[in-house]
């Protein structure tokens, strides 16, 4: 056969596989029908995307690299931006974090992206979650109430244009793009200025929300750049939903839903079992939470709103998380997770929906790394469209360690749960990015006394430690028997360590308190603190391989602060004590 034969023939098969792909994947193995009996469609139709947030982690472009290299090779083929503070930006420059990217080195990064096959979407907040913005006192004026800095007025006069101006610079850093994200969550103050809430008393919160992001995503629009916004808000106030320009994507996310859960999500309510859903919401909602009928024994559909904002017209896209709320800050909750971004890649990758984003919230602070678990699965699933989670983790142990022993699984599992002064929430820091007051967890012992919940807490501390002491020696027990992936275990095992020591940290601090101080208490509380500063100094170097100096300084301030002054108080290593036994003694144990 001529050599033209050959390309021509190749080129026809490809092209008839292209087809059949696009057709609905007709090759065996390529299609399944999940809970809601859709054919799982992936390729690049789809979007498969990842979130990058970079509002806690300010990651190092090396490292960002490396990292999108990884999910390159998982198969993602879309990176959601969450840049924030981390660009030298003009439109800003009093937000802008000290070692933020010079606009020539994230296109640097953007490039590499765009290489790998990753089309980049930037993310601009333009109501709420704007706290990096708002907490410099130039913009205080922008804020929908004085004693808030996380959500824009949207009736300021200012902040369209600002927000217009700014948009127009990140397109001159992110080039040609075909989606713009406005962000748009959780604005917790809408209408609660009075000029907002005359707006929203003549029209509804829903009108006031819905005009201000047709305001902001029309110059986008203009440019034929498709906006998008998460979907919570326009859920919770749907009223003038019809309003919506549908050029607007939603990103319709939520991370504790999967089928078999018993309950739904109702935005504005929370999570309601079948009894417990209102008129208003049976009325709006009832035909997507029960597309069967809803007799007794059929679950509502945990997805019902991708349902109802596709059948008003909209392009949805679905978003599960691999970190976020209820996650401690040194390990997620692995099958937790699992079971979300499982559940929400099958309905996004079907039907019409538009594709899934993985979500991965820094605020949580443990690396990527420890997400694997979560991260590997849209590649399962395009590849595997008829495996369940079982035959995942099988796939996920012989992959990630060579072996067919799922037990890494147990271990994991037994690291998830959170605990006493192991959380963001608990620890005083959050997305706002202010330092932790040191005596933070000095205070709240003194409300745990105050409340009398001190023996309940102790009980709740001593079952964690248990807990994560039986992870730990899991973990070691798995590295004893896996054929590669040891440096994966080695995150976990550190993960499992600062767990252990922070749960010890607990138990002492509340021991301290119902007891009062004596010499074995100090003494205890003495190794612990020496086992902290150790591991402290360890997590702090696998840090700063991924995350800049500065904001690896911080992370380590709000994860050890806030609990090392408190030891060294019940240590009694204050002043001249306070750097005794610094990091002599050796952790690994
Ligand atoms: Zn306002």
């Amino acid at each position: 056969m001529k050599r033209t034969s050959i390309q021509f023939l190749l080129t026809t098969i490809l092209l008839i596989s292209a087809v059949l792909l696009a057709a609905g994947g007709e090759r065996p193995g390529k299609t399944t029908t999940g809970p809601g009996s859709e054919k799982i469609l992936a390729g690049q139709s789809k979007i498969v995307g990842f979130h990058i947030d970079m509002n806690i982690a300010q990651f190092r472009g090396e490292y960002l690299k490396e990292r999108l290299k990884f999910l390159a090779d998982l198969g993602y083929n879309t990176i959601v931006w969450e840049v924030e503070n981390n660009i030298r930006w003009e439109t800003c420059p009093e937000c802008v974090a000290s070692d933020a990217f010079t606009k020539e080195e994230f296109k640097d990064v953007l490039a590499y992206s765009r290489k790998l096959g990753l089309e980049p979407i930037p993310l601009l907040q333009t109501i709420g979650h704007c706290e990096y913005v708002l907490k410099n006192e130039k913009y205080k004026r922008l804020a929908e109430l004085p004693e808030r800095i996380d959500q824009y007025c949207p009736r300021h006069p200012e902040v369209v244009p600002f927000l217009r101006k700014w948009a127009d610079e990140y397109l001159e850093v992110f080039g040609n793009i075909r989606y713009f994200h406005l962000g748009a969550d959780e604005a917790y103050a809408l209408g609660q200025c009075p000029r907002c809430r005359a707006y929203a008393e003549e029209h509804s919160l829903s009108e006031l929300y819905v005009g201000h992001i047709n305001a902001v995503s029309q110059s986008l629009a203009d440019k034929g750049i498709r906006p998008i916004i998460w979907g919570d808000m326009i859920l919770h106030h749907p009223e003038a939903l019809d309003i919506l320009s549908r050029k607007i994507m939603i990103f319709d996310w939520l991370y504790d839903r999967y089928y078999g859960r018993g309950e739904v999500h109702v935005w504005g309510q929370g999570n309601r079992g079948r009894d417990d859903l209102d008129a208003v919401t049976r009325e709006r909602f009832g035909a997507y939470l029960y597309p069967l009928g809803d007799e007794p024994g059929r679950d509502a559909d945990p997805f019902y709103t991708a349902d109802f904002l596709e059948a008003r017209g909209f392009d949805v896209v679905i978003c599960p998380s691999s970190s976020c709320y209820g996650d401690s800050v040194y390990a997620p909750r692995p099958f937790f997770h699992m079971r979300n971004t499982y559940d929400s890649f099958r309905k996004g990758l079907s039907g019409t929906r538009k594709g899934a984003v993985l979500t991965s919230w820094t605020v949580h602070l443990f690396p990527w790394e420890l997400q694997e678990t979560s991260m590997d699965l849209p590649q399962f699933i395009v590849h595997h469209p008829d495996g369940d989670l079982a035959a995942y983790e099988k796939s996920y142990v012989r992959e990630h360690f060579g072996v067919d022993d799922r037990r890494f699984f147990v271990a994991a599992g037994l690291l998830a749960k959170r605990g006493l002064f192991n959380y963001a929430a608990d620890l005083g820091f959050f997305k706002d990015a202010r330092p932790a007051p040191k005596d933070y967890v000095v205070n709240r012992l003194d409300e745990l006394a105050k409340d009398g919940t001190l023996e309940k807490e102790t009980k709740a501390c001593e079952t964690r430690l248990e807990e994560y002491r039986q992870g730990l020696a899991a973990l070691r027990e798995y590295s004893k028997v896996v054929k590669k992936g040891q440096k994966e275990l080695e995150f976990w095992d550190l993960a499992a360590r600062n767990l252990v020591n922070r749960a010890e940290a607990g138990r002492i601090l509340l021991k301290d308190r119902m007891e009062g101080n004596h010499d074995e208490i100090r003494a205890e509380a003495g190794r612990i603190l020496t086992r902290l500063r150790a591991i402290r100094q360890e997590t702090e170097a696998a840090y700063l391989t991924r995350i800049k100096p500065r904001r690896t300084k911080e992370i380590m301030q709000w994860m050890y602060d806030s609990v090392e002054t408190a030891l060294e108080k019940v240590a009694g290593w204050t002043g001249g004590d306070a750097k005794k036994g610094k990091a002599k003694e050796k952790t690994r144990a």
